[in-house]
């Protein structure tokens, strides 16, 4: 049989990837990994990614090696590449797992016209486009979609990664001259709370599976670790929701089911973008292109550096920033805040959220903006307005996570920290608080904000 190339993706991983095992079967095998960034366009790999693919390809290069291969990186247009790797190598065939953005499906299109292009399903749960109603439409709404699908699991069973006879490599790029990690400033210092590739998927995983019976209450506690933190690992493939549903499911009985349920998420998400071309880009619900965003250049860049004088706003961007990771509870909290207190396009936070998320992810970014706007699919029509305050109280009672990200605020009292303007003058005193030179005071008042956001919505009707 030809050589055969792997071309990974966002499937960073040897065990349970479909493409290695049917290239490994089929003949030797080329591995190979493209940074191509002008195909996604606006969608590129967004900055605080970059950091993660430099360390995720860091590892799987030395998986590759400890067992007698090499990974090959080339940049440049994908099809291009594949070509004359193809011509080097002498290979036949090209072995992907099938992904779904609107760009990733014309890439595959373009490199499917120049060698026979073989497309394996194991990025998620189910293939998108699979689960569909009694009618064989899509579904458009979670709940059901999610209990269409659970009628087709457990997914099948993950398998380890294949014996494979590597063909001799072309050359290729340096990892390091690709230049992904952040110079000048780098401020990547917060990042070393992970471990991306493949090994450090499992451990991962290992380290939640303990813990998930804890999951349906603990997952909205930002001052708890209490979630899997698996979102960068899924992203980027370094593990495949067969392998989470293998560990967990066994590990905890009907215990994890509200755990995998967020699994199911993201195969939800993967559906709207494989469905709606336009998804990560334009309102689900047509009426909101009218909607009254306000230009607010000063209100967007205080959101941006966690300096709204909300705190529990302000901790979760300042998460994000220092860590490329915020917690769920958190994201919409900030999310709402900004398209609803500060009525500024979700477009512009989920740009934000693309540059600075290590898991971002097109489907289930464009979903949860969508989702928090309130202009998606599966969106409930009344609005919903997070009250921050009432939210940080409520979920971060002891101010636990706010002291953690807001260190100027460390020593306000419990039941001051989660408002300091509403603080008596003493006890903001004793705390070595100054607002509006410590810590901002709040950039728009809750109940005029929420009024006006109620008359924007109105006026959409
Ligand atoms: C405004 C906004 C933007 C978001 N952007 C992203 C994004 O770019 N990438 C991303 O992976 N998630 C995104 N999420 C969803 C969610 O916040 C993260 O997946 C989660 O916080 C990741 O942490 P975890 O792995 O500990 O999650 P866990 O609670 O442990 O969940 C397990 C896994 O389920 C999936 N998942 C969980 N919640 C969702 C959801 N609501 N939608 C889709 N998948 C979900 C993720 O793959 C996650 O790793 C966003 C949510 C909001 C409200």
């Amino acid at each position: 049989m030809g050589t055969q190339i792997v071309w990974f993706r966002n499937d960073l991983r040897l065990s349970d990837q479909a493409a290695v095992r049917a290239a490994a079967a089929a003949g030797p095998v080329v591995a190979l990994f493209i940074l191509d960034d002008a195909a996604p366009g606006e969608w590129a790999v967004g900055a605080a990614q970059r950091w993660w693919l430099h360390y995720s390809l860091t590892a799987l290069a030395a998986d590759l090696t400890r067992i007698g291969g090499r990974l090959v990186l080339r940049r440049g247009s994908t099809a291009d590449v594949v070509a004359d790797v193809a011509a080097v190598t002498g290979a036949t065939a090209v072995h992907a797992l099938h992904h779904y953005e609107p760009w990733a499906k014309s890439q595959q299109a373009a490199v499917a016209r120049a060698i026979d292009l073989i497309l394996h399903d194991g990025a998620y749960l189910t293939a998108p486009g699979t689960v569909t109603t009694g009618s064989g439409g899509q579904y458009r709404i979670f709940t059901p979609f999610w209990n269409a699908l659970l009628r087709t699991m457990p997914p099948g069973d993950p398998y380890p990664a294949p014996m494979i006879r590597f063909a001799s490599p072309p050359t290729g790029d340096d990892l390091s001259d690709w230049n992904l990690l952040p110079t000048d400033p780098d401020w990547s210092g917060g990042f070393d709370v992970w471990t991306p590739g493949e090994a450090g998927a499992h451990a991962a995983l290992t380290e939640f599976a303990a813990k998930v019976a804890d999951y349906d209450v603990g997952r909205n506690l930002p001052g708890r670790a209490l979630t899997s933190r698996l979102s960068p690992h899924l992203h980027h493939g370094e593990i495949s929701p067969a392998q989470v549903w293998a560990v967990l499911d066994g590990a905890a009985g009907g215990d994890a089911l509200p755990y995998l349920r967020e699994i199911g998420w993201r195969d939800f998400a993967a559906n709207l973008v494989s469905q709606f071309a336009d998804f990560a880009e334009e309102p689900n619900r047509p009426a909101f292109a009218r909607f009254p965003f306000r230009n607010a250049p000063a209100d967007l860049a205080a959101w941006q550096r966690g300096q709204t004088g909300y705190p529990i706003v302000d901790a979760g961007m300042r998460q994000l920033w220092a860590t490329g990771w915020m917690h769920n509870r958190v994201r919409m909290i900030v999310a709402s805040f900004l398209v609803k207190h500060l009525l500024i396009d979700w477009r512009a936070g989920e740009r934000w959220f693309w540059n600075t998320l290590v898991d971002a992810d097109l489907g289930n970014n464009a979903l949860g903006w969508q989702w928090v706007m309130g202009s998606g699919v599966d969106s409930s029509p009344f609005i919903r307005i997070f009250a921050p305050v009432g939210q940080s109280r409520k979920f971060d009672a002891a101010g636990v996570y706010l002291r953690r990200w807001l260190p100027e605020l460390e020593k306000l009292p419990d039941d001051a920290i989660h408002a300091p303007w509403e603080a008596a003058p003493m006890v903001l005193a004793a705390a070595g608080v100054r607002l509006g030179k410590d810590y901002p005071a709040p950039i728009v008042d809750h109940a005029a904000a929420r009024a006006r956001a109620l008359e924007s919505y109105a006026a959409i009707r």
